[in-house]
């Protein structure tokens, strides 16, 4: 009897002629036609998600804040405070647009804290949980139109790249500004010269905060003449700016003694915790230290990070769901290392991360130093097993880091 030969249900082709040729109950489909079907599907998804906030994963403020707690160490202050702002912010996405209605004012945000506390990690945390594109942009590139540096507008064209030019999906990224404070107003003295890297940048900011239809080049900058422009509405994209805004406690601190001096009131000032000043922040503080009024008010929601301890920066090492140790001993693990640290070693970590004023970012450093030789020598090696302990670490760190700290400290 002749072999009868399959065939494609959907284009007809015989099995010879396609490379896979998959049978179902009553038919069969070829691998070209699976290509094309999957790529359907994927427009069509494509679609529905733009067109409405279908993969917006929100959350309640609890539960954002949960999130973030798997991430970040401490700032318990700042997570509560944007675990609301972000979720009124996306709730006003979800508001079905109604002239009667209440409208709800859009909640951007400012961190101020010292450099290395987590601000870029909130905002990138955040980012992640909610599934939107996230852009990292540092002001101090940011110049007035016609100066030498990137325009405003770039940084839509960064947001417009991560978001793979899904206009849709750009409109509700997040777009974090870092280093706002090194726009500030350098003195409240007039200069005859134009003071291209700040008032001129805040005010081209201004509008960008507030929500604007903006032709952005999608391939930014002026290299491009001849692209066309895409319209981006920015009314929806949730701006986080944030900066260390250096010597605002001294602004601070005046204020707060000027307002224990009005009331006469020594009780007052008992209770100012000196040492962390940040946590008495308040929006004419950062007016004070130099950014135009309008600016803050359109960044109304104003947060604080509190500098690193001893004891913040030693979970950091271990309870993040990435941590760092967790990190090295995936890596270890990997090339069958058996890897541990011991408690002293960890602390000692920490003690130098503080004496060098690394922060949480020189903690990175720290261990790759102490662990650059083990990840060199030991892939490769039967039962390998390393146990870092305080002295292990000493003798690393000395070795491959400590003498180059000494020089420059
Ligand atoms: P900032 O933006 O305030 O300068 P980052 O968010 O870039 O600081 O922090 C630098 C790195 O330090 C982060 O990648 C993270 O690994 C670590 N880090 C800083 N603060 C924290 C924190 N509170 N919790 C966990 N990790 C932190």
């Amino acid at each position: 009897m002749a072999k009868e030969i399959l065939e494609c249900s959907f284009c007809g082709r015989k099995k010879p002629e396609t490379n896979l040729l998959i049978a179902g109950i009553d038919a069969h489909i070829c691998d070209k036609c699976i290509d094309q079907a999957h790529g359907i599907v994927l427009e069509e998804l494509k679609q529905s998600k733009s067109n409405n906030l279908g993969d917006l994963d929100l959350k309640k403020p609890k539960e954002i804040r949960a999130f973030l707690d798997q991430y970040v160490i401490g700032q318990s202050e700042t997570k509560k405070v944007l675990s609301v702002a972000v979720y009124n912010h996306y709730k006003r996405l979800m508001q079905k647009q109604d002239d009667n209605e209440v409208e709800i004012e859009k909640s951007n945000i400012i961190m101020v804290g010292q450099t290395g506390t987590g601000k870029t990690l909130v905002a990138k945390t955040i980012a992640r949980m909610l599934n939107v594109p996230l852009t990292i942009v540092d002001a101090t590139v940011l110049t007035e139109a016609g100066y030498v540096g990137e325009d405003v507008e770039s940084i839509l064209t960064r947001l417009l790249q991560v978001a793979d030019y899904d206009v849709a999906k750009a409109e509700r990224g997040i777009v974090f500004i870092d280093e706002i404070d090194k726009i500030a107003r350098k003195s409240d003295n007039p200069s005859i010269t134009r003071d291209v890297s700040g008032e001129g940048v805040q005010q081209a900011l201004l509008k960008l905060l507030e929500g604007t239809v903006v032709n952005v080049p999608p391939k930014g900058g002026r290299k491009h003449p001849d692209q066309k422009f895409i319209e981006v509405n920015t009314q929806n994209i949730l701006f986080i700016a944030g900066g260390a805004f250096d010597g605002i406690e001294r602004i601070i601190s005046k204020r707060l003694n000027r307002q224990a001096v009005g009331f006469s009131a020594s009780s007052h000032k008992e209770q100012i915790d000196k040492e962390n000043l940040m946590q008495y922040i308040i929006p004419k503080d950062i007016k004070d230290f130099g950014l135009i009024p309008e600016i803050i008010g359109r960044l109304p929601v104003l947060t604080y990070m509190n500098p690193l301890d001893k004891a913040t920066l030693r979970s950091i090492l271990t309870e993040p769901k990435n941590a760092l140790i967790k990190q090295y001993e995936k890596l270890f693990a990997m090339d069958g290392v058996a890897f541990s640290i011991t408690e002293e070693a960890l602390d000692y970590i920490v003690e130098k991360a503080l004496e060098y004023k690394l922060g949480a970012r020189g903690l990175r450093s720290l261990c790759e130093a102490i662990l650059t030789d083990a990840m060199y020598e030991l892939p490769g090696t039967e039962d390998a097993k390393l146990e870092v302990t305080k002295v292990y670490a000493e003798k690393a760190l000395n070795k491959n880091m400590l003498q180059r700290l000494k020089a420059v400290s």
